[in-house]
């Protein structure tokens, strides 16, 4: 079996989010499984793929209402990375650096996906399922469907991952010429309350949908920024497949980011030798409880409550360290930079994206937050239970799925609700487990040995494809 992945990121070519790593692994875990596993991805002018070896496989032509392009698909060469990669590159609209925040997305996403099944059309690239992530990909199967021009590929069966709901690339039926000419009586699967809604568009028209766990796709049921509804009517073809994580990547053993590699019989001095380089980089206590927060600063991440849950929390208790990286709004960045200053000892952040810096996070706190008020699957609680770092999570999406309290009989820290007060009343239970050394060192231990690899996962996913 033949699958093609249509995705705008993947690790480690270009990453915003988690889709980038589920993307970047799954096929890893695929090919491992028998199945052969490709993804195809736009082409990005940064430093990742600037160096590698590329040779060009083909080139051909789109257009975009009346403009015209020409593509041309490149193939990584690389052996680190287990799977076929291809870069579509249109010049002047796939080419860019970054892969968000432009004024033109939804001619990149179109052209992107016109690239793609012009390509598979004219040198008759055979899949046995294509396999759209996100809405930046969610019209192919529509297009497949109905589309002239692509009618070759009629019959090909097609999967949609829906790793945020949130995002659903709506643009103006005014656009409508930007979609290649199909039969118009089905042109009512564009629409969604007056808009062509790809994301919309796709769970109407792809062969199997599916959320990156089975809480998010309950959850969407009755609130998924105005699809609930139709995820409620197509619900015989929706699923929940919790993603996994990849432990060859993700491994303390041999992670080459972290100053101090450990495993689960040496996890106290390891990680103690961890947390004392962030702590003298960032001016802390190494004998504080340290909290970290790895992120989007954004409201679906509970962000906007940081500023004051931080400010309670350290005037409740002044034996703690506090350390967030992420960006994103300009007002919580703002506001966590003067807390900062105020709070010197107890709290520091770094705003902007760094690999390097989370992995480190991950390996020297003791304990990682995350309040979000939306959270799909949820990756940084799976790291940090493997990395032996006790996740405070609120109960929802995927961190509901993988996160059970201590209370419980679990391993973390659980609220319910996006409120300040939860947060801080989580802290206050994280800093009395803390001074049970005897109780923290064996959850620590435990954590570490679950196993959220995709081992499972990715089988799901096979089965979904044969069941199509
Ligand atoms: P998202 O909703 O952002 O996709 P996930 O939890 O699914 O959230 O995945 C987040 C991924 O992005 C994790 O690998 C996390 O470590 C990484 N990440 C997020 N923000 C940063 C940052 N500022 N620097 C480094 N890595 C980050």
């Amino acid at each position: 079996m033949k699958v093609l992945h249509n995705s705008f990121e993947c690790y480690p070519i270009a990453k915003v989010g988690g889709l980038a790593d589920v993307v970047g692994s799954l096929p890893a875990y695929q090919t491992k499984l028998g199945i052969e596993a490709d993804v195809v991805m736009p082409y990005y002018s940064n430093t990742f793929v600037q160096k590698q070896k590329k040779s060009e496989i083909f080139s051909g032509n789109i257009s975009l209402g009346s403009k015209e392009y020409e593509y041309k698909i490149y193939n990584i060469v690389n052996n680190k990375i287990k799977y076929g990669v291809y870069l579509i590159f249109v010049e002047g609209l796939l080419d860019s650096e970054s892969v968000y925040g432009y004024d033109d997305e939804t001619d990149r996403y179109l052209g992107f996906q016109l690239a793609v099944l012009n390509w598979l059309t004219i040198e008759k690239v055979k899949y046995d399922v294509i396999h759209c992530h996100d809405h930046h990909t969610a019209l192919i199967p529509f297009m497949i469907n109905n589309c002239y021009e692509f009618q070759r590929l009629g019959n090909t069966p097609t999967v949609i991952t829906i790793h945020n709901a949130q995002y659903q690339g709506q643009f103006s039926h005014n656009r409508m010429e930007i979609i290649p000419d199909f039969d118009f009586s089905n042109a009512g699967f564009l629409d969604w309350y007056g808009s062509i809604n790809p994301l919309a568009t796709g769970i109407k028209c792809a062969s199997k949908v599916n959320t990156v766990s089975p809480s998010y796709m309950d959850e969407l049921k009755s609130h998924a920024n105005g699809l609930e509804g139709l995820l409620r009517t197509e619900s015989a073809k929706c699923t929940g497949i919790l993603n996994g994580i990849d432990t060859d990547f993700w491994n303390t053993e041999t992670d080459k980011m972290l100053p101090k590699n450990y495993k689960v019989s040496n996890v106290v001095s390891g990680k103690k030798t961890n947390k004392k380089v962030l702590c003298e980089k960032y001016g802390f206590d190494s004998e504080f409880p340290l909290f970290g927060f790895i992120g989007r600063l954004v409201s679906e991440k509970s962000a906007d409550l940081l500023p004051e849950a931080i400010l309670q929390a350290i005037n409740d208790n002044s034996g703690i360290s506090l350390f967030i990286l992420g960006s994103g709004h300009k007002e919580i960045e703002d506001q966590l930079i003067e807390l900062k200053d105020q709070f010197k000892g107890n709290f520091n952040v770094h705003i902007g994206y760094n690999e390097k810096l989370a992995h480190l996070v991950y390996a020297a706190a003791d304990f990682l937050l995350m309040p979000s008020r939306v959270e799909p699957c949820g990756l940084n609680q799976m790291y940090s239970l493997r990395y032996g770092t006790i996740p405070i999570v609120r109960r929802t999406g995927g961190l509901k799925d993988t996160v059970i309290d201590i209370g419980d009989g679990g391993f973390g820290i659980c609220h319910d609700q996006a409120s300040v007060w939860d947060i801080c009343y989580s802290i206050g239970r994280a800093i009395e487990l803390f001074r049970d050394v005897k109780l923290f060192r064996k959850i620590q231990k435990r954590i570490m040995k679950i196993d959220n690899s995709w081992a499972k996962s990715a089988q799901e996913y096979i089965d979904l494809y044969k069941s199509i």
